[in-house]
């Protein structure tokens, strides 16, 4: 096969990849770097060349599926394919990027945003194929046959590994995965080895969890963390994710609703919309456990729009998006009225760029002084931060356990930043001798013939 990484950015950035397999050409993910806004957060798609065969979308995170408008544009006649539970959802996150967008062009005064409009969102979904997990797919050309088949990837809903045979070649694409279970949705079932090529993210590369780590101390630290908040007369601000952190922790309020102190929980709304599609999936597909009733019984308030920098709100539980605190949404104006008073916390529960406001929150000591840039305004930080592990993607080692019982012939590292990819390039060629591991160089064609 051959790979190119067409993503931008350091990182993370916008995930998208042309994977040739044999006489196919398939582009996986075309998402937007989030360090990033308007052009410069694209990928290279001028770099596809030829007309691909099939787009794949692994899941609706925006940095992988924030582009895909642009390039269903490029390539008007090519099949989308995707899980059904991501068929649902995605529309909903692409509209919602297309009012960011059209707000940002006033903002920032960028020409060409919106990248695309709520019409081109509509009939791009008309040619998108959803497909069955674990149902293979088969794509033909010339007599020749490519077999896709997409599993569960535990992380978010409808998130999936994507699988390709053709001839003995084998390859998997993690996509973005957690093996762990969440409240509301199953962990990851990727299928076993052996893979001639798999292709892995590398998000939690650099960090390792804890000696007795367990997702449900964390949880309920955190619950303690919020009612000693609110004993204390503070609010707590939770900045998530809309999709996929956001239900997970209503389920995670939902479940200890009788032992939470009394105070009203505020969201906004893409995290609350998503809530409605979620129940939709729940019902239809039984993909995910998430009804819209958890709502009601939380009592969940929509955002008070009269928020000020430096002056605190009414006293709640603020479970907002974005999860990295991205300038001028929900959580970035929320931190602005929170931060001054050392009643408040602000508990970050998942992966932060550490070029976002929520990683350069994570790195201000405490007393040191916080610039909101776009607000115009600059505090001490006095609340509390607190770092809660309860990320939507696999550990270290759990990632290097499935790559060396996969016994691949070759690895490909993605989706982390150098460091994290470094470590897996380390430890594999360690743990794997016999296996070529790569971490790619952007818009690099890499041939990788089979062993
Ligand atoms: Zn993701
Ligand atoms: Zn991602």
């Amino acid at each position: 096969m051959k790979f190119t990484d067409l993503g931008t950015g350091e990182g993370i950035g916008a995930n998208c990849q042309l994977l040739e397999i044999g006489p196919f050409r398939i582009v996986v993910d075309a998402g937007l770097n989030p360090r990033e806004t308007g052009n410069p957060s694209l990928p290279r798609l001028d770099s596809i060349g030829a007309e691909p065969d099939a787009i794949v979308l692994t899941h609706c995170h925006l940095d992988h599926l924030g582009a895909l408008p642009v390039l269903g544009r490029l390539f008007p006649e090519v099949p989308i394919l995707m899980s059904l539970p991501s068929s649902m959802l995605a529309p909903r996150m692409l509209h919602n990027s297309v009012s960011v967008m059209t707000r940002q062009r006033e903002e920032l005064g960028l020409g060409e945003l919106p990248l695309y409009t709520h019409g081109e969102v509509e009939r791009l979904f008309m040619r998108v194929i959803p497909l069955k997990f674990a149902l293979p797919r088969f794509l033909d050309k010339g007599g020749d046959s490519l077999e896709i088949c997409l599993h569960q990837a535990g992380h978010v809903a409808g998130a999936a590994c994507v699988e390709f045979k053709w001839g003995s070649e084998r390859i998997l694409h993690t996509g973005d995965i957690l093996f762990d279970a969440q409240r509301h949705l199953a962990g990851a079932k990727p299928p076993k080895g052996p893979f001639s090529v798999l292709i892995t993210e590398t998000t939690r590369g650099g960090a390792t969890r804890p000696e007795g780590f367990s997702r449900e101390d964390e949880t309920m630290r955190l619950l303690e963390t919020i009612e000693k908040t609110i004993a204390r007369g503070g609010s707590v601000l939770i900045p998530v994710f809309a999709l996929g952190r956001a239900q997970e922790l209503f389920c995670i309020l939902h479940e200890s609703r009788n032992l939470l102190p009394k105070v009203p929980i505020f969201s906004a709304g893409l995290g609350l919309d998503l809530a409605e599609k979620f129940d939709e999936i729940t019902r239809k597909t039984g993909l995910v456990r998430f009804r819209s009733g958890v709502l009601r019984d939380l009592k969940v308030q929509i955002l008070e729009r009269d928020l000020r920098p430096g002056r605190s709100p009414r006293q709640g539980i603020y479970l907002l998006s974005s999860g990295m605190m991205t300038e001028s949404t929900p959580s970035y104006v929320a931190a602005a009225s929170l931060l001054h008073d050392a009643k408040n916390t602000v508990c970050i529960v998942g992966y932060c760029d550490p070029d976002t406001p929520g990683g350069q929150l994570m790195e201000t000591e405490p007393g040191g002084d916080f610039l909101f840039d776009k607000l115009d305004y600059q505090t001490p930080l006095e609340a509390q931060v607190e770092r809660f592990d309860l990320s939507g993607h696999a550990d270290r080692e759990e990632l290097l356990a499935y790559a060396c019982e996969a016994a691949p012939a070759r690895v490909i590292l993605v989706h982390g930043e150098e460091a994290s990819r470094q470590w897996f390039l380390t430890e594999l060629e360690k743990a794997l001798p016999g296996a070529a591991v790569l971490i790619p160089e952007q818009l690099r064609a890499y041939d990788l013939p089979v062993a």
